[in-house]
């Protein structure tokens, strides 16, 4: 059966709205990063055609060699575990960075995005779940991450990015998404300069309903628009 992109993207703003209404958040926005690894240029013009203004990465060079090729102007998120040393390829091609994890990233970044003169943007990347497999600072570790990285001035944190356990059961990663939502309402109190907490990344193509009804609103969405990844 051939994938319609068109209804894929129709399908889900409609999901996206009647998660909205059941959170009480009716009208608000939710950004939809169409996440496009693997999938080749010609589709990804298609979705840009039909709307898609953000586009998700997760590796550099893939990044790269799209950004050079896609005939639009979209904004570029990298979304995936980001080597220090591939750092110089993307800094100035994405509008956003979603896993900052570590500290030897944060200093590299600022270090070449003071290099173009420019101030990049991150979210912090948290394992909420703590799961091995995963990237990103348990939760008891953004805190003092967050004020270590406000002295890098080059560095905007502009929110948390977290990816739920992969399970049959969306119910049962409701307390993920939750637990990510008041950390950064705690964050958001704090009043750090260079922080503010403007965007909650979270929600797949799995669970991006149930994240939406917990205050997601950047989800990252590839196989619902795509179809599988070969
Ligand atoms: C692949 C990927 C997604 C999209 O996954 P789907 O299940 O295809 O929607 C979202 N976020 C990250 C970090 C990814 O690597």
């Amino acid at each position: 059966m051939k994938i319609s992109i068109r209804d894929n993207l129709l399908d889900i703003e409609e999901k996206i709205n009647k998660a909205l209404i059941r959170a009480g958040r009716e009208g608000e926005k939710v950004h939809l990063i169409a996440v496009t690894k693997t999938v080749d240029v010609d589709r990804i013009n298609e979705a840009i055609r039909l709307g898609i203004t953000d586009i998700g990465e997760n590796r550099v060079q893939e990044l790269v060699k799209k950004y050079d090729i896609i005939n639009y102007k979209v904004k570029y998120h990298m979304i995936g575990h980001l080597q220090t040393n591939k750092v110089k390829y993307l800094i100035d091609k994405v509008s956003l960075i979603h896993s900052l994890d570590r500290m030897s990233l944060a200093k590299e970044l600022n270090k070449r995005a003071q290099k173009h003169g420019i101030i990049i943007d991150t979210l912090v990347q948290v394992n909420v779940a703590d799961e091995e497999s995963k990237f990103g600072l348990r939760v008891e570790e953004v805190i003092p991450f967050i004020e270590d990285v406000q002295d890098y001035e080059h560095i905007r944190i502009k929110g948390l990015m977290t990816i739920a356990p992969f399970v049959e059961d969306k119910e049962e990663v409701r307390w993920v998404f939750r637990r990510l939502r008041q950390l950064s309402e705690e964050i958001k109190g704090r009043g750090y300069e260079n922080v503010d907490m403007e965007f909650l990344s979270m929600g797949m193509t799995n669970d991006f309903e149930v994240a939406i009804e917990e205050g997601s609103n950047m989800i990252r969405i590839g196989t619902a628009i795509f179809g599988e990844r070969k």
